[in-house]
This record gives structure tokens, C-alpha cells and sequence, in this order.
């Protein structure tokens, strides 16, 4: 039941992040364990358990999460020297919560994975 995942109760606020940006479709927070100076989770505020469950309807307002990752990256005065997104999918990526979100990752040379 995704009413009882941590990420909808942040959303909704039932329990404390710090949360940076909050638009009719995103809520985004930083990242209780970062992995970087600046690590910020961007999150639907409808639930979606990851990449493999993207429906078509949803293809607008996905397309949008690149322009508030921008706009947080502006925000956080990482955008000139670059930064990370990443989302996870399922068990081989790492992915521990099952509600989608995009990583923002940023604030130090982060290396190449690939
Ligand atoms: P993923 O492996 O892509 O599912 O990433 C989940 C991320 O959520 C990890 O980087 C965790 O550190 C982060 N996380 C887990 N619980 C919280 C929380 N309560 N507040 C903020 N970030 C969290």
C-alpha cells in the first residue's frame, strides 16, 4: 500500500525532511544519507513504483522533472559546474524505496560510473 511508503509520508508530510522545492506535480527533499555535498530525491507527488510502471498518461508531466532538477541545480549553485540524475529501477540498480524518484547529485567532481 504506497500510502505507507516513507516518500508519500514526506509529501504529505506526516514525517520531517527538508524538502527544497514543492510544485503541483514534484516534492523534492534532500536525501537523508548523501552520497554527495548536494544530494536532493525528486518525487511525483502521485505515486508511481518506478520506471516499469511509466504509463504513456504520464509521459508530460514526467518530462517536466528535468526542468525542476534544473531549476534545483540553479537554486543550489551547482549548475555551472555540473551534476548527476539517476533513477533507479528495481533490485540490480540499487533502487531501496518503491516510489519513483530522480537523484540530484552534485557539489563535487562525482567521476564517471560508466
Ligand atoms: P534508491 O536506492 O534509488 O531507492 O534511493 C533511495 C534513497 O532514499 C537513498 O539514497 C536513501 O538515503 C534515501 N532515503 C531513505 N529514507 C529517506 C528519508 N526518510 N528522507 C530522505 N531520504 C531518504
Amino acid at each position: 500500500m504506497y500510502k505507507n511508503n516513507i516518500f508519500y509520508k514526506i509529501i504529505k508530510k506526516k514525517i520531517y525532511s527538508d524538502i527544497v522545492y514543492k510544485d503541483k506535480f514534484f516534492t523534492a527533499f534532500r536525501d537523508i544519507n548523501p552520497k554527495a555535498p548536494i544530494h536532493i530525491l525528486i518525487v511525483t507527488n502521485f505515486f508511481i513504483k518506478n520506471i516499469n510502471n511509466i504509463l504513456p498518461i504520464h509521459e508530460n508531466i514526467l518530462g517536466k522533472i528535468f526542468i525542476v532538477a534544473k531549476k534545483i541545480a540553479i537554486k543550489e549553485k551547482i549548475h555551472k559546474r555540473g551534476y548527476r540524475l539517476i533513477i533507479n529501477c528495481n533490485k540490480d540498480s540499487g533502487q531501496e524505496i518503491n516510489y519513483f524518484h530522480m537523484h540530484l547529485l552534485g557539489g563535487k567532481f562525482l567521476g564517471s560510473i560508466i
